[in-house]
C-alpha cells in the first residue's frame, strides 16, 4: 500500500521544490500521484487516469512492467553501481551490442551519458573533437533547424529554436549557430525541394565553419510537434556528403519505435555520422542515454592528440540502467512494437481527425503513435489540465499544442477513452 500524501507534503512541495518549466512565486498545481500500473496513473484521492504521455516518450511498455521490474530487481541484487572508469559489465556489453545491432547502418560506437541533454553534449562534443584531431579546428559552428528542441543544457539550447529556445535570456554566454527554416514540407505532402532551399543556402554559405548539423529527424517534438517530409534527410545527408559536413541525428523522442520505424531516419533510409538516443531506451525507468557514432568519427576522434575522447562522467554506464535498457529493447524487439504502433496510429486517425470540426483547432496531425491537436489559441495549462484530470485522463499540453503519445501497451478501448478525452476538453477551450 503506498503512503498517502499529508497537506503538508504538498505545501513543502510548494515551497522547496521545482518541477520543471516552473517559477517558484507561481507554481502551477501538481497532482499527488502514488503509484502507476499498466497506463494508468494512480493519484492520491484514489482516482485513476490514463496516461497520454509515457512520462514524456519514456514509459513505451507502460508502468511497473514485470519483465522490466525484474530486470533491476535481478541486477540489484548484483550491483547497482559500479565506476565505468578501468572497469565493464555484462549489463552494458549487452545494451550495447543491442544499439549497435538495431541503430541504422554505421553506428558501430557507443559512448552511454546518464540523460538525453547531456548525450547532445557528447555529440557535439564528439564532432569538435573530430574536425580538431582531423586539423581543422575551424569547423566548430553548428547549424540546426528552427523549431527544434534539443535538451536544456548551454550547447544543447544553443542549438534549440532560437527565439524559443531560451536565447534571449542566455545571450553572450550562449554559443552562437546556425539557423535554417523549419521544412515546410509536412510528413504527408508531395515533396517539395523548395523546403530544403534555406538549410542548403545556409550549408553553401557556412560549411567551412560547419562541425555538424543537428536536427531531430521526421518529429520536430518539444519545439513545435511538426512532422516533416523524409526526403529533407535524404536531400540533408546528400548535402553532408558533398559539404563534408558530420550529421547528428537527435532520436531521443523519436527512438525505439514512436514513429512508426525503429528510428525516425529509417523514413529516409538514410544513417547519420553521430546519433543521440535516450527516453524510452529504459523504458521510462531511469534516467540514461547513448551518443552512437561511425567508425570514421571514433577513428578521427582516437588518432592524433590528444587521442581520447574527453568526457566521462560518473554514473557512465550505469548498470541497473544498462540491464532494464536490455530488458526495455528485447520487450520491444518481441513484442512487434511497431505493429502495435501502427494499430496505435490507425485508431488516433480514426479517434481524433474529428477534432479539425472544431472551431478551436487549426490542425490535427498523427504520425505512428504520436496524436497532436494544434489548436488556434495558446491554452491555460492550469485549467486544461485540471479539465484533463477530471475526465480521466493524463495528458500535459504546452502553448498550442494538445498532444498524446500514450505507451505502446495501451489497449483499443483505454485509447478510444483518451482520445474522446482529448477531443472534449479541446472543445471546451
Ligand atoms: N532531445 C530531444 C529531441 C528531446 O525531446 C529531449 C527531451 N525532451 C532532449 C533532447 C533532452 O533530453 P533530457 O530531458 O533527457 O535531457
Amino acid at each position: 500500500m503506498s503512503e498517502m500524501f499529508k497537506p503538508s507534503d504538498l505545501v513543502f512541495d510548494r515551497e522547496h521544490i521545482w518541477h520543471p518549466y516552473t517559477s517558484m512565486h507561481e507554481p502551477l498545481p501538481v497532482y499527488p500521484v502514488v503509484s502507476a500500473n499498466g497506463v494508468r496513473l494512480t493519484l492520491d484521492s484514489g482516482q485513476d487516469i490514463i496516461d497520454g504521455m509515457s512520462s514524456w516518450w519514456c514509459a513505451v511498455h507502460g508502468y511497473n512492467h514485470p519483465v522490466l521490474n525484474e530486470a533491476v530487481q535481478k541486477q540489484l541484487k548484483q550491483m547497482s553501481h559500479v565506476m565505468f572508469g578501468g572497469i565493464t559489465h555484462k549489463p552494458a556489453i549487452e545494451l550495447a551490442r543491442l544499439l549497435v545491432d538495431i541503430s541504422p547502418e554505421g553506428m558501430e560506437k557507443v559512448f552511454f551519458c546518464d540523460s538525453g541533454s547531456v548525450s547532445v553534449e557528447v555529440a557535439m562534443k564528439m564532432a569538435l573533437q573530430y574536425w580538431f584531431t582531423k586539423g581543422n579546428p575551424n569547423k566548430n559552428k553548428f547549424l540546426s533547424i528552427r523549431s527544434g528542441y534539443h535538451g536544456d543544457t548551454f550547447n544543447a539550447m544553443s542549438v534549440c529554436d532560437p527565439v524559443t529556445g531560451m536565447h534571449e535570456i542566455f545571450r553572450g554566454v550562449l554559443p552562437v549557430n546556425y539557423f535554417a527554416e523549419s521544412p515546410d514540407c509536412g510528413f504527408y505532402d508531395e515533396w517539395d525541394s523548395h523546403s530544403f532551399q534555406s538549410m542548403q543556402n545556409m550549408i553553401e554559405v557556412h560549411h567551412k565553419e560547419l562541425a555538424a548539423i543537428i536536427l531531430e529527424p521526421v518529429v520536430q517534438g518539444a519545439g513545435g510537434m511538426k512532422f516533416y517530409h523524409p526526403q529533407y534527410l535524404t536531400e540533408l545527408r546528400r548535402a553532408c556528403d558533398t559539404y563534408n559536413i558530420l550529421l547528428i541525428l537527435d532520436e531521443i523522442a523519436t527512438g525505439f519505435g514512436r514513429t512508426g520505424k525503429l528510428f525516425a531516419c529509417e523514413h529516409a533510409d538514410i544513417s547519420p555520422d553521430i546519433m543521440c538516443v535516450g527516453k524510452a531506451i529504459t523504458g521510462g525507468y531511469l534516467s540514461f542515454a547513448a551518443t552512437l557514432t561511425s567508425q570514421k568519427v571514433s577513428d578521427g576522434i582516437s588518432t592524433g592528440a590528444p587521442g581520447c575522447f574527453m568526457h566521462g562522467p560518473t554514473f557512465m554506464g550505469n548498470p541497473l540502467a544498462c540491464a532494464v535498457g536490455v530488458a526495455s529493447i528485447n520487450l520491444l524487439l518481441e513484442s512487434s512494437c511497431l505493429e502495435k504502433v501502427r494499430n496505435i496510429e490507425q485508431q488516433l486517425i480514426r479517434n481524433l481527425s474529428k477534432a479539425k470540426e472544431l472551431k478551436q483547432v487549426k490542425d490535427v496531425r498523427i504520425l505512428g503513435a504520436i496524436g497532436v491537436i494544434e489548436m488556434n489559441e495558446p491554452v491555460n495549462m492550469a485549467s486544461i489540465q485540471k479539465q484533463f484530470v477530471e475526465n480521466g485522463v493524463w495528458v500535459r499540453p504546452f502553448g498550442k499544442l494538445v498532444y498524446i503519445m500514450p505507451p505502446f501497451i495501451i489497449s483499443e478501448e483505454d485509447l478510444s477513452f483518451l482520445c474522446k478525452a482529448l477531443v472534449k476538453v479541446a472543445a471546451m477551450q
